[in-house]
């Protein structure tokens, strides 16, 4: 049995992200996945993700946004493979509502190009979309759609190149650490390493034996018909009222020519592993409403549906360290249904912790805010 100088757990969006930029730095690198990635088993299934430079969070993502748009770029050319389409990005909302509000002020305060449209402008500049009076649009040209399949056989391509084996169809049962390395076991082998990454999106409690403050939230995706001779539409969040809390609905145009709608429901808590792609009649009820208000054009039932699921952390920032009790296992979780769009970054991070270079800029993900119990020992 060879021994490998980093094993990944993982080799979904931040799992192929993080083992091709180990195996470019020179290490000995397997990547082990229960399925094929991209698959639909997990957080990245479906064809697209926003990749918008706005944010709701923080000053924090200001700096990762423009390394990960630079370091899609750099993906798409080194492999020829399209990854991204700007199509821009508008988001509508009234002042007042947290979310819009959030989004605007750091947006205003970064160095990202947009312009705000209100009432007959707005909706004479986004004929397509329904703006009510009172609310305002920001539009921000560089905001793109990452092509989700594209993206991850980009960086597995990238991995292949600098020398990452990779087991694919192989769940990960056990693993163990100790003083001399990290033992990981599947159905169909054992594997040695010096240090272990562990990136398995929604299955993280599990997989790791922590209990983080998560909440993996079942999500559906619905594809509209729409009017395929007008001019394209760009991406689109539409804030929640004043006084409502709820994450934006947002959609995006798809390579197959329909757009893409999702009405993020609360609450909707699942067990990974019960996963199935049914939809249910108050499923299409939520995205139905949202569409027939929003974009009047999509008169249909949805063309197509895609069942994913997030992770969201009790503060909503993702969750990237060491194991609590085992320092040569770090790990990236939480994914808060905007980790895609990261994952060059995220990759890179997670690759200079597992070489020994933390990076208290970034104590905003950091494990140690949250006291978290270990079944590992
Ligand atoms: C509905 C929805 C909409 C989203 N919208 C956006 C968006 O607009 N913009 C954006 O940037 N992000 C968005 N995201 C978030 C983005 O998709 C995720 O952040 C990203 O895909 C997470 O990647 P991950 O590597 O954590 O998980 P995944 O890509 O799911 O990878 C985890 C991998 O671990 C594997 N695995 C799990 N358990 C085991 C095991 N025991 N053994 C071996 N392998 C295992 C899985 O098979 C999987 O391949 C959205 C997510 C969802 C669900």
């Amino acid at each position: 049995m060879s021994r490998f100088d980093v094993i990944i757990i993982g080799a979904g969006t931040w799992g192929s992200s993080t083992a091709w930029q180990l195996a470019e730095r020179g290490h000995k690198v397997l990547a082990i996945d229960a399925f094929t990635p991209p698959h639909a088993h997990g957080s990245h299934a479906g064809a697209t993700r926003l990749a918008r430079q706005s944010n709701s969070t923080g000053p924090e993502y200001v700096e990762l946004t423009q390394r990960a748009f630079a370091a899609w770029k750099s993906i798409a050319e080194r492999t020829g493979i399209d990854v991204m389409t700007t199509t821009g990005n508008v988001f509508v909302g009234a002042p007042g509502s947290k979310w819009f509000d959030n989004t605007l002020e750091n947006l205003k305060a970064s160095p990202f190009e947009h312009e705000i449209f209100t009432g007959d402008e707005a909706r004479a500049r986004f004929p397509r979309v329904r703006i009510e009076d009172g609310e305002l649009a920001v539009w921000e040209p560089k905001g793109a759609v990452s092509l989700v399949q594209p993206s991850i056989h980009a960086m597995q391509q990238l991995g292949c190149e600098e020398g990452v084996e990779v087991r694919y169809g192989e769940k990960v049962l056990d693993w163990s650490a100790d003083d001399n390395g990290v033992v990981v076991t599947t159905a169909a082998g054992r594997y040695e390493a010096d240090r272990l990454v562990v990136t398995v999106g929604a299955f993280s409690n599990s997989v790791l034996g922590l209990d983080f403050p998560t909440r993996v939230e079942r999500q559906v995706l619905a594809n509209f018909a729409i009017d395929p001779a007008a001019p394209q539409l760009p991406s689109l969040y539409v804030a929640a009222p004043a006084g409502d809390d709820s994450a934006p609905s947002y959609g995006c145009p798809e390579p197959d020519g329909t757009f893409k709608v999702s009405v993020p429901g609360k609450g909707n808590i699942i067990d990974p592993e019960s996963l199935s792609q049914d939809v249910t009649q108050a499923d299409l009820d939520r995205v139905l409403s949202f569409v027939r208000s929003r974009l009047p054009e999509a008169k249909g039932d949805p063309v197509a549906t895609t069942v994913c699921m997030w992770t969201e952390s009790e503060d909503g920032h993702w969750l990237i360290g060491r194991h609590p009790t085992h320092e040569r296992v770090v790990l990236g979780a939480g994914c808060n249904g905007r980790g895609f769009r990261y994952a060059p970054v995220i990759g890179s991070i997670l690759a200079d912790m597992t070489e020994g270079t933390d990076h208290p800029e970034l104590a905003r993900f950091d494990l140690g805010r949250y006291e978290l119990n270990s079944t590992r020992v």
